[in-house]
């Protein structure tokens, strides 16, 4: 066994290319790579136990398995190949920048032959696309007909179209959610947890309460209960946010997606094959289908295109550092204190509340995009800078000039009331735009419309919001500019 192939902490698929036979595994617990950043404890939970949950079921199907710890990856690798005298290493292409360049430096670090194949991980790297799609629609319609998913034999999309979005914005009308299926830590995860308290001091949040899944069988449980129990509401409630259900109908299935748990064609069958037997209505399952094979992948596709200049990108010119209240979640916004509150506890927010709330105040507020994403980077579990960065720079920052989005996510509270719970009971008046109890999102969002104006309106999609500043008399507009220099002077004690 002089070949080996060296599995990363997000590629642990059971079909992982690199898999053969007559070759070793090597997984690398690289001590520089948990500590690059304080990350939340629950996600270096999740990948080291995952890890080594795999390891062992690797060689209980035969395989030899080094799982080493390691000061970093090259001496780790280094150690291996003088270890089992490895003369040929195989690996997957990294899914984030910076390790696919240290992968093309390896052959010359190791002296060795390397190997890179492509991460068909991603559907996008499986079935590469004829021509480079533009924008999020066209690409999502390949990848269906690609894939065949929601595909009628004549071609035609299943029911006739191709987006059901507009039937699925229905704010939680107080129906019972169905519960995640919880994984309490087993030895493995718990001896992980004691491992990871020595090895990373400096890591966020607890792991106390950690239950997600950490093996492969555990991932298809997760996946089948969401299909049975969440799906069929998936879709009307997916824009929808609760202050007492943080997950309502989603998955929770990206921290499995993105370490490779989960494979993203199987996730998005299983809901079309429920779709087929009639337990979820189309318009929550091609909504689902929408986000796996469709945003998900996209935006893997548009982080290879924009790197590494989208880690830069500032379209806006936003400069302000983020207030500290996004480490503590202590203001007096209910919206923004729920949320962050949840995800420094939990590593886990939805797709709408890291949009509309989270990323909607600091684009108004003009933080500077690069603080925003390392926040990002740091507190959430399923978070990889392939997907924080064109989510966050890109489409809730519009920072990269519309490339990922096509117009910037803006939003008063007029939408966060409307999709959901938070403005009851919040110390800002929701309605108000100027005024000692105005809600900030109001101020800001019609300063940013104000100060913009001229760059908005050239977007043909931004059009009626601009439209509304002309409703505005001249003296109610030079209060909200003035009040929204007077927020953003005490932004940290909002
Ligand atoms: P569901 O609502 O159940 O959606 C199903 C799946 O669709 C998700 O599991 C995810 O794999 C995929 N998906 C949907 N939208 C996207 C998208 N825009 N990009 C990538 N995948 C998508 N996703 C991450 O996996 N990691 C992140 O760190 C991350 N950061 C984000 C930051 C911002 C500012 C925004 C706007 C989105 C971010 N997303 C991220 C995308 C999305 O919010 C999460 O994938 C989703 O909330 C995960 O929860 P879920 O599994 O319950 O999702
Ligand atoms: Fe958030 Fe404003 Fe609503 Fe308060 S009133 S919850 S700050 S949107």
């Amino acid at each position: 066994l002089a070949e080996s192939v060296w599995i990363l902490g997000d590629q642990l698929s059971p079909t992982h290319p690199g898999l053969a036979p007559n070759r070793r595994v090597v997984l690398i617990e690289s001590l520089a790579r948990l500590n690059q950043r304080p990350y939340h404890r629950r996600k270096l939970v999740l990948i080291i136990s995952a890890m080594r949950h795999y390891a062992a079921e690797l060689r209980a199907a035969g395989y030899e398995v080094d799982l080493r710890t390691a000061p970093d990856f090259l001496s780790g690798l280094r150690d291996h190949i003088t270890a089992f005298g490895i003369r040929h290493l195989i690996c997957v292409a990294a899914a984030e920048y910076s390790t696919r360049q240290f992968q093309q430096r390896l052959a010359a670090e190791l002296g060795i032959a390397v190997t890179i194949l492509p991460n068909t991980l991603f559907l996008v790297e499986r079935y590469p696309p004829a021509r480079p799609p533009a924008l999020m629609e066209p690409f999502y319609r390949a990848m269906r007909r690609q894939t065949g998913l929601l595909i009628e034999p004549d071609g035609e999309p299943t029911g006739g179209v191709w987006n059901l979005d507009h039937e699925n914005r229905r704010r939680y009308d107080g129906r019972p959610v169905p519960p995640p299926l919880r994984f309490p830590p087993d030895v493995i995860t718990s001896q992980t947890i004691a491992d990871l308290a020595d090895a990373c001091p400096n890591a966020i949040g607890s792991a106390d309460g950690f239950d997600l899944p950490v093996t492969r069988a555990q991932a298809l449980a997760a996946l089948a209960d969401f299909i049975t129990h969440r799906l069929p509401d998936f879709g009307p409630f997916e824009d929808a946010m609760s202050a007492e259900h943080e997950l309502l109908f989603h998955s929770r299935l990206s921290p499995l997606l993105n370490i490779g748990l989960l494979d993203p064609l199987e996730t998005a069958q299983a809901a079309v094959t429920a779709y087929q037997r009639g337990h979820a209505p189309l318009a929550s399952v091609e909504g689902f289908v929408r986000q796996i094979i469709g945003w998900r992948e996209y935006i893997y596709y548009r982080y290879w295109e924009l790197m590494p200049g989208l880690l830069q990108a500032n379209a806006w010119g936003a400069e302000r550092p983020l207030p500290a209240w996004y480490w503590t979640g202590q203001t007096r916004m209910r919206c923004l204190s729920c949320v962050i509150e949840r995800v420094l506890r939990t590593g886990y927010c939805h797709h709408i509340e890291r949009l509309m709330v989270l990323c909607n105040f600091a684009l108004l507020a003009g933080i500077r995009p690069q603080a925003v994403n390392d926040w990002f980077l740091e507190c959430y579990v399923d978070a990889y800078e392939w997907v924080v960065t064109p989510n966050v720079i890109g489409m809730g920052l519009n920072a990269d000039g519309g490339r990922t989005a096509t117009k910037p996510y803006l939003a008063s509270a007029a939408y966060i009331d409307k999709m959901s719970d938070y403005c009851k009971g919040c110390f800002y008046d929701r309605k108000a735009r100027v005024g000692p109890r105005a809600c900030p999102f109001n101020t800001l969002y019609w300063n940013f419309l104000s100060s913009h104006e001229t760059r908005l309106r050239a977007n043909p999609r931004l059009g009626p919001a601009v439209l509304g500043l002309s409703r505005l008399s001249a003296a109610e507009r030079e209060a909200i500019v003035a009040q929204a220099a007077e927020i953003l002077e005490r932004i940290g004690e909002l």
